[in-house]
């Protein structure tokens, strides 16, 4: 049997260590035959993705800076001119000022919630707009969100408000794009001790807790997500789009605090 992936080629926006979720999909992905391309936000990334990407045979990085237009347009363009067509993008890009992922959301500032929306929202849209025109045979728009999106979770405030509007955009753009055989889809991960997370409130706290009270009774890791992110890539999920998938260790169905979960 030839591999999963074998044929595919996708672009992966949001790698910034070899601890970001991005990288977790890019490796199961590269494992499963996919031929890959890497977006990099400022040179000093750069040098942090390089060396991951050569380590799954992969040279074709790209700078990407998702709040310019030209920039993703740029982007775009040189992916074209090297590939012509594509099959696949991830998307798993967010940033908001961490001074505000602590204390309360009512005390958000207009600045911060234009940029947070912009960057972790309005992006996967703004890819979208120059992904489509690549994948003429279908493809598979993959984004990433958190349960804050459904439920209020200390600390996550507008970074809620702007997964929201992600997981909106999700459906709507897979309305829009399944007549091309395009799917969008996204997934909901429990939390990843990762760049992006540090910069939130009490981080460690909310770790534990989801250990001591998902159903699994630990943490994901970047092999769940991203053994669950080749299935929405793959054709193994030909019939699934607009859908929020939870890879959370089955925490989002649980209504109240284990009864043995240990003080934390
Ligand atoms: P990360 O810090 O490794 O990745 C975030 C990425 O966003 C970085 O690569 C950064 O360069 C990129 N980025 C930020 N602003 C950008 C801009 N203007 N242009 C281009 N790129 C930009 O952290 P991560 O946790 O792997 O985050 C990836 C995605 O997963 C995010 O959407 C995040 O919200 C989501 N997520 C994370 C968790 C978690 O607990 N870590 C849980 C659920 C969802």
């Amino acid at each position: 049997a030839s591999a999963l992936m074998a044929g595919k080629r996708g672009l992966i926006m949001g790698v910034a260590n070899d601890r970001s979720i991005a990288w977790g999909i890019a490796r199961a992905a590269a494992a499963q035959g996919a031929e890959l391309a890497f977006t990099y936000q400022g040179d000093a990334l750069k040098k942090r993705v390089e060396p991951l990407a050569a380590s799954i045979g992969s040279s074709l990085l790209l700078p990407c800076d998702v709040t310019d237009e030209s920039s993703i347009d740029s982007t775009f363009a040189a992916l074209k001119s090297e590939w012509g067509k594509l099959d696949f993008v991830v998307h798993a890009v967010a940033y908001s000022d961490k001074d505000e992922l602590k204390g309360k959301y009512v005390d958000t500032t207009r600045d911060n919630f234009l940029n947070t929306l912009d960057i972790s929202c309005y992006s996967f849209t703004a890819v979208a707009q120059r992904a489509v025109p690549m994948m003429n045979d279908g493809g598979s728009l993959l984004t990433l969100t958190y349960y804050g999106a459904e439920r209020v979770m200390p600390h996550y405030n507008v970074m809620g408000v702007a997964k929201a509007a992600l997981e909106a955009s999700v459906r709507y753009l897979a309305v829009d794009l399944g007549d091309r055989g395009i799917r969008v889809n996204g997934i909901s991960a429990g939390p990843i001790k990762t760049l992006a997370a540090s910069g939130i409130g009490d981080f460690r706290y909310i770790l534990k807790w989801n250990q001591y009270n998902s159903p699994l009774k630990r943490n994901v890791t970047l092999e769940d997500v991203g053994g669950s992110a080749l299935y929405l890539l793959s054709d193994l999920s030909t019939g699934v789009t607009g859908e929020i998938h939870h890879v959370d260790c089955g925490y989002h169905v649980v209504g109240m605090k284990a009864v043995d979960a240990p003080d934390i």
